[in-house]
């Protein structure tokens, strides 16, 4: 959501003659967009934003913004907890972000803009050459969410729930599509839910005007809450040709005591219902999942439980963190708080079976074809490439189970023709690393060219 909001700020600031730079002592204008997830998260915004006050000392013309969910939730206290801020803005302000430089400027003051709205804005993101990927994009479909999760901030600092509607969002699609994007990701705190408000189509049915729109190559959706999974969206990993046979859906414990306490609303068992369904449907399906350990009250038990779920479902990866008190989150208030120490040690015991669980998984993959999307080169310095110790090229995807594969393309293999980002191409799995997959491009799929050859999504 936060990258989604950083793109949409860097193209709104672009009629306004701001052009973006990767070296912050050259900045007029330094915006952090900030996420209040976890206390950590929180404390190096304020400890990056401290270490500004040295680069103001030096130009002080330089302008420093604040936004994102930290700043929607300390407003005006951020201002006095760092002097060298010259502006906070809300959730909900992205679209006034011009507007606030603005008056930041003529009126030579700091301001503070957290108002939230009702309406959503329907415009979306649009196209921009400004953005970090030409071959995948995420697409909003809704904000804010009405769940109250007792360990969360985002239904206090992103506002309830609000779905655009189903035309502007595939009009979004199609553009993308026009400028080269060929994946997708629908974004939403709970995507099951989209529409339901405001009476507009189904989730499902969504996907499937995303599905069908002309020139897509894959379709990937984020994130979905299991209390609401319904069967159809269920069966849309049968129908839908371009959804990636992948799922994020978040279970964050495998003990019904806590997920009651934690107010998830479905117990462990209709959770890996929902997981037997999903793997009935389609069997080679890619499930990954985030956990929190040592929510309050957490038992050793309790933790057991969530570690036979993780052996149970066979994740094929998961965010893992360790539970820490949100301002305006009830769990904050919650008795049976885990000590530090605990909470690092079951982190470290969930993540090394998750590990040994991917690596497994990864080894599977050896010796077998599969589909990925070329994003770029493996190895990059600023806009040269760089070639490996045998003087080749390597190229990077991500297979529909959001897997990173790097591999060789036509210096390897010489009847294929030349790569270019944006392309489906199948690659052979020759190794399996810890975190990526190696392998050997075999095909290239010619529905990315036209008939003279030429190609359409260049580099
Ligand atoms: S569903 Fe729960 S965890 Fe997810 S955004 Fe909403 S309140 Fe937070």
């Amino acid at each position: 959501m936060n990258v989604y909001d950083s793109e949409r700020i860097i193209r709104l600031l672009k009629p306004e003659g701001f052009i973006r730079t990767d070296f912050p002592e050259k900045a007029d204008l330094i915006i952090l967009n900030t996420c209040a997830i976890r206390e950590k998260a929180e404390q190096k915004a304020f400890s990056f934003l401290g270490r500004l006050s040295k680069l103001k000392k030096k130009n002080p013309e330089l302008l420093v913004g604040v936004g994102g969910c930290v700043a929607q939730q300390e407003a005006e206290k951020a201002l006095s907890r760092v002097p060298s801020i010259d502006f906070v803005f809300g959730t909900h302000a992205v679209p006034r972000i011009a507007e606030i430089i603005n008056r930041v400027e003529v009126e030579g003051r700091r301001i503070v803009d957290v108002k939230m709205s009702d309406e959503i804005n329907e415009s979306g993101r649009g196209v921009d050459d400004t953005e970090n990927s030409t071959v995948s994009r995420f697409v909003t479909i809704m904000r804010g969410c009405d769940n109250f999760c007792t360990y969360c901030v985002v239904p206090h600092v992103r506002g309830s729930e609000a779905s655009r509607k189903p035309d502007s969002i595939v009009n979004e699609v199609k553009a993308l599509v026009d400028a080269g994007v060929r994946e997708v990701t629908l974004l939403g705190q709970n995507v099951n839910s989209y529409g339901t408000k405001e009476g507009l189509c189904s989730f499902p049915e969504l996907l499937s005007r995303v599905n069908d729109v002309t020139g897509i190559g894959r379709v990937r959706f984020t994130t979905s809450h299991p209390k609401d999974m319904s069967d159809e969206l269920i069966d849309s990993f049968q129908n839908l040709d371009k959804l990636c046979n992948h799922i994020h859906l978040p279970v964050q414990s495998g003990s019904d005591r806590v997920l009651k306490k934690m107010n998830r609303k479905y117990t462990r068992d209709q959770y890996l219902d929902k997981i037997m369904r999903l793997k009935k449907v389609c069997p080679d399906i890619a499930i990954t999942s985030d956990f929190i350990v040592g929510f309050p009250g957490e038992m050793e038990d309790d933790f057991q439980e969530t570690i036979k779920l993780i052996e149970t479902v066979g994740y094929d990866g998961l965010f893992a963190f360790k539970y820490s008190d949100r301002p305006s989150a009830p769990a904050r208030s919650f008795s049976g708080k885990v000590p530090e120490d605990i909470k690092k040690k079951r982190l470290k015991v969930l993540l090394e079976l998750q590990e040994s669980i991917t690596a497994e998984k990864n080894k599977m993959l050896v010796g077998q074809t599969v589909q990925v999307l070329v994003e770029g080169f493996s190895k990059k310095q600023g806009n040269e490439t760089l070639t490996d110790k045998l003087g080749k090229t390597q190229w990077s995807g991500r297979t529909v189970a959001h897997k990173i594969v790097n591999f060789y393309g036509s210096d390897e293999n010489e009847n294929l023709p030349e790569i270019s980002i944006g392309q489906l191409v199948d690659v052979r799995i020759e190794k399996a690393l810890a975190h990526s997959l190696w392998g050997i491009c075999t095909h290239i799929d010619h529905d990315t060219r036209d008939e003279k050859g030429d190609k359409h999504y260049a580099a």
